[in-house]
């Protein structure tokens, strides 16, 4: 069984160093990547906002495994598609940092969608061929390094659902249509990671400055000072998760790819033990309680057991990065500009809470909802 590498970093100017110690303490960078190839590092780039927001991989975690593949005598190159209406991908590197550090690396930022993209059929049950972008195709492995948030669909991302990335564009919207409960969606990644399994060299979880609450965009950022690290993504994810006190047998993505609490209680950690960090009463997201409900209980209240965006006008500009966003068109345009949601439409997937630059989309709760989803 892989190892996990857990190391306290408490500072992004400290990341360099424990980025560098973890890939150390879990063999040391030529033991995953040989000189002269091509390593694509792949952080979370949903959006277009600052490192200090915790929505995006911090710049300075991606200069040190920049770093690292160099001192391997490989070639970086550095890339992500952000969320699929972000369409000004050069702001996005300014203001996400990647920019800066990537011109100061002398290392290729990759324009995912740019690169081209190839369809393949990788066994998922409701969407039948899915498209990478040429850039994660055509590298000879892959570098993942995801930050770690909640996600109000999925209740937590990662290693696994930073993978989601290496769909270009809308392609990901139009995906989302295609999966879009929640068991279908988590079946979705776990096809992608397993698609995309033999070419990930390892995974480096930023948790420095985290997410919890209604993430991956909207929350609150949360202090958990860890840089996470190991060669099995999923495990590694599975522990973070167990670490913040998350059951995985409620996740769809875990029952899939069978990893229990047998497995993240069995794992080697190396570097800092899990009590050497505060990861208690993390908060997930509000709406993901009803994933720990009995499920015979769901489908009797069913209809009644209702959450769906609402838009608010207080806060809103009327940008439409909500309407882009949303893989069912269940968002129109209203006489005075705002967007309105058509509940018989909506698949209550959140891409429209998820992309929302300005944190406008709220849930709205059904009477029986807000009994059972209480705002911690
Ligand atoms: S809800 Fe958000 S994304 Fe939608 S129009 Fe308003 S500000 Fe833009
Ligand atoms: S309105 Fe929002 S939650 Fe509903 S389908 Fe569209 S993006 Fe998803």
């Amino acid at each position: 069984m892989a190892k996990i590498s857990l190391l306290k970093c408490d500072d992004y100017n400290r990341v360099n160093s424990a980025v560098k110690e973890s890939v150390h303490l879990l063999g040391g960078i030529s033991s995953f990547i040989k000189p002269g190839e091509k390593i694509l590092i792949k952080p979370n780039l949903l959006a277009p906002k600052e490192p200090s927001k915790a929505v995006t991989t911090h710049p300075e975690a991606v200069k040190a495994v920049i770093q690292l593949v160099k001192s391997a005598g490989a070639t970086p190159i550095v890339g992500d598609s952000p969320g699929g209406a972000v369409r000004d991908i050069k702001n996005l590197w300014k203001v996400t940092g990647m920019e800066d550090i990537c011109t100061r690396e002398k290392v290729e930022l990759v324009n995912f969608e740019a690169a081209g993209s190839k369809a393949f059929d990788i066994g998922d049950n409701n969407v039948k061929r899915v498209n990478f972008s040429n850039a994660v195709l055509n590298c000879d492995g892959i570098i993942n390094v995801p930050k770690l948030k909640t996600h109000s669909l999925m209740a937590f991302t990662a290693g696994i659902k930073n993978l989601y990335g290496c769909v270009p564009g809308l392609m990901k919207v139009e995906y989302h249509k295609l999966a879009s409960k929640n068991k279908d969606f988590a079946h979705l990644l776990a096809n992608i990671y397993l698609f995309l399994k033999n070419k990930i060299r390892f995974t480096i979880i930023d948790g420095v400055l985290a997410m919890e609450g209604n993430g991956p965009s909207s929350g609150e950022i949360r202090r958990l000072n860890v840089i996470a690290a190991s060669a099995d993504t999923a495990l590694l994810d599975a522990v973070m998760l167990t670490s913040l006190r998350r059951d995985i047998s409620k996740s769809e993505i875990f029952k899939k790819l069978m990893i229990s609490k047998k497995d993240t209680d069995g794992a080697e950690i190396i570097g800092n033990a899990r009590q050497d960090f505060n990861f208690e009463n993390f908060k997930f997201p509000s709406l993901r309680k009803l994933d720990l409900m009995p499920k015979p209980l769901i489908k009797i209240l069913g209809k009644f057991l209702w959450v769906h965006p609402e838009i608010n006008e207080d806060v809103c500009v009327k940008c439409m990065m909500c309407k882009k966003s949303c893989p069912a068109n269940a968002i129109y345009k209203i006489e005075s500009g705002y967007p309105r949601v058509e509940d018989k439409k909506c698949i209550s997937c959140f891409c429209c809470h998820e992309m929302c630059p300005y944190k406008a989309v709220d849930f709205a709760k059904s009477f029986l909802a807000k009994i059972f989803i209480k705002e911690d």
